[in-house]
């Protein structure tokens, strides 16, 4: 079918597609997405940005680190503990 993951219109909630995008850097992308409902054409740009890794890579990029999941999980049980 071809579909795309995509974001839902905050308006009319008719799925939106991606129009355009554009390389910030490895890990970073600026979107443009537009509403497929001709009647409501609602379009916005956003960030598309890779947080974190569930998986690593098999062909590694040695410039590329990100925190996994575990590291980010305890980052967050460790500011949650600061703040109390
Ligand atoms: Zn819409």
């Amino acid at each position: 079918m071809g579909r795309k993951a995509s974001y839902q219109c905050p308006h009319c909630s008719c799925g939106m597609t991606i129009r355009n995008s554009r390389s910030v850097h490895a890990l970073l992308r600026n979107i443009f997405l537009q509403c497929s409902n001709y009647q409501c054409s609602f379009s916005a740009g956003g960030i598309l940005e890779i947080t974190h890794e569930i998986s690593p890579s098999a062909r590694p990029n040695p410039e590329i680190r990100l925190q996994t999941i575990k590291e980010l999980t305890e980052r967050k049980a460790a500011n949650d503990e600061n703040n109390e």
